[in-house]
């Protein structure tokens, strides 16, 4: 039997106390997430791995096993999050969304088939919490996955890595990338396998869209220089329209190095939520849809080195070149190793990672102003130099 650790209320792993206190908060508009320390989140747990039937509304959608759990110590995550995350145990994660999502929901469909197909270079997904909603819709309310020891993200260990000249996390990044690809290729009901149609035309219009959409957005002197580079910026997207076969697959969809963890055992890659910024985006789109945004992503981590460790800009413009050859080539390996290259469309890379750029510009715009310099950055050092339109 488990033992509870000071701290932990043990009337609240009672689950009936519980899932009175889920419905309670459920109710509460905004929807009130729980905290670490709360006990709800090992609450939770502890009906989930006595195998209870979880009373109505609540339903649970199971992966693989949970482990057996030894105490219900709850701790929170010092990092920037989207949602709620909380630690049990050092052992477990149980992420609540906030707000709940309307289900289905892309990350139980994506981890699922994950399991299935073998994919291992994630946190273990053991179970995701869903509630019927009083408008008789579905919400998911909670994913539980397996807590990584020593994990760090990108944010941290590729801004740290940027600074020291370090690339040798490149290829292994690259390899899970193919991985993960690969993987979402594989059929089954919630990937369908690859899908041939590929829409050159309405990419091109999504880009262009936000290219205008982050023009309009930025202002001040970035916006001023943005504007001076319009021209240059919408010929690097005209290739989009060219026609083409390019497969389709299920991607990530949000896959940058903040999704990417670096942990006692090597680099797993987590968050399959989406993409919280193109909210009308198909999720089936060419796998250089999340390669390119990985590969940008670099490019971030090496602006906040020179913002936030002091490290020096041309240094890290090679870290940045090095790193992103090493990425893509060890990308390309992996799906050549598996006769699968054509998932790989080179032409859309430079197009797409123009269009991130620009998505990271909104981004920055609505939501996080000091974001912005890390895309000013990258553009600034990508398109030096042209200061006339
Ligand atoms: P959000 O949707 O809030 O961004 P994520 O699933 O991306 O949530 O997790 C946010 C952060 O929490 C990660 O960047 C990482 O630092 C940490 N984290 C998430 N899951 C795990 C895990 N399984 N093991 C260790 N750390 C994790
Ligand atoms: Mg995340």
């Amino acid at each position: 039997m488990s033992t509870l650790r000071p701290g932990s209320l043990i009337a609240e792993l009672n689950p009936r106390s519980i899932f009175e206190r889920l419905v309670s908060l459920a109710g509460q508009h905004p929807w009130t997430a729980p905290r670490p320390g709360d006990g709800v989140s090992a609450g939770l747990l502890a009906a989930l791995a006595r195998g209870d039937d979880l009373p109505p509304p609540f339903q649970v959608m199971h992966f693989v096993a949970i482990p057996p759990l030894l105490n219900y110590g709850e701790r929170g995550f010092e990092v920037d999050q989207t949602n709620r995350s909380v630690v049990v145990d050092e052992q477990i994660v149980v992420k609540w969304l906030t707000p709940p999502a309307a289900s289905p929901h892309p990350a139980p469909e994506l981890l699922g088939h994950l399991t299935r197909v073998g994919f291992t270079a994630t946190a273990p997904p053991y179970a995701a919490l869903t509630m019927r909603a009083p408008d008789g819709g579905e919400l998911l309310l909670a994913l539980v996955t397996g807590y990584l020891p020593g994990a760090r993200d990108g944010w941290t260990w590729c801004v740290d890595d940027a600074a020291g000249g370090r690339t040798a996390f490149a290829a292994p990044l690259g390899g899970l990338a193919a991985d993960l690809h690969l993987a979402l290729a594989t059929p089954s009901p919630a990937t369908a396998g690859t899908r041939p149609a590929a829409d050159g035309p309405a990419w091109l219009r999504r880009a262009e869209d936000a290219l205008a959409e982050a023009l309009d957005l930025t202002d001040g002197t970035d916006g001023d220089w943005l504007a001076a580079r319009a021209r240059t910026l919408r010929d690097g997207l005209a290739g989009l329209a060219a026609e083409r076969a390019t497969p389709l697959i299920r991607i990530h969809g949000d896959l940058h190095v903040g999704q990417i963890l670096r942990w006692r055992d090597g680099y797993a890659v987590i968050d399959f939520d989406g993409n919280p910024t193109v909210a009308e985006a198909t999720p089936y789109q060419p796998a250089a849809r999340d390669l390119a945004q990985l590969a940008t992503s670099l490019e971030h981590a090496g602006q906040v080195a020179i913002r936030r460790l002091d490290a020096d800009p041309s240094a890290v413009a090679r870290w940045t070149r090095r790193a992103r050859a090493e990425l893509l080539d060890a990308y390309r390996a992996r799906l050549a190793e598996h006769g699968r290259a054509e998932l790989l469309d080179e032409s859309l890379l430079g197009p797409f990672e123009i269009e991130q750029e620009c998505r990271e510009l909104i981004y920055a715009a609505r939501h996080l102003p000091r974001w912005r310099y890390a895309p000013m950055g990258v553009l600034r050092t990508r398109y030096p130099g042209q200061e006339t339109s």
